[in-house]
This record gives structure tokens, C-alpha cells and sequence, in this order.
């Protein structure tokens, strides 16, 4: 499990710009609502962060129990 992981804050305008751009599938918009990121698939590797026109993905770290997990 990566000690990094990708977090969207409510800012987000659900473009989908982020989908396209993970390379593992990580994050999808959820009911057209907002990015969500999938916690078992994300390896924090800041891809969808750099693309995201608005924004509002940061890389933080995990919570100790994923990191462990
Ligand atoms: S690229 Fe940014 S604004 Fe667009 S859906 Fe993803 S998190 Fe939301
Ligand atoms: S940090 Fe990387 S793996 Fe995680 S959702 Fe963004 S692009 Fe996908």
C-alpha cells in the first residue's frame, strides 16, 4: 500500500479531467457529483493533482492503517 493518497476537496466541478488521466483507474465521479478516489487502487502518484483545472486534488499521506494495511 502507497503511503501517499489522493484527496479531492468539495471544490470540485466534477469534470472528469482526473478519470481520464489516473492510470489506474483510481478515481471516478461519483453521481456526477464529485471525484471520488478509491483508496484500495490510488498510489498517490499526483497525476490526476497536476491536471485537475481547478485545482482541488491534494497528495496528503495516508492514515496510519492504510499505510499498514
Ligand atoms: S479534475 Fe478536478 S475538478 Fe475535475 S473532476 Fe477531477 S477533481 Fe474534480
Ligand atoms: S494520485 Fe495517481 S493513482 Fe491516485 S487517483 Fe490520482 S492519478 Fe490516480
Amino acid at each position: 500500500m502507497s503511503k501517499k493518497i489522493a484527496e479531492v476537496s468539495k471544490n470540485c466541478v466534477a469534470c472528469g479531467s482526473c478519470v481520464k488521466e489516473c492510470p489506474l483507474g483510481a478515481i471516478s465521479i461519483y453521481k456526477g457529483m464529485y471525484a471520488d478516489v478509491d483508496k484500495e487502487k490510488c498510489v498517490g502518484c499526483g497525476k490526476c493533482s497536476t491536471i485537475c483545472p481547478a485545482g482541488v486534488i491534494t497528495i496528503k499521506l495516508r492514515e496510519e492503517e492504510f499505510i499498514n494495511a
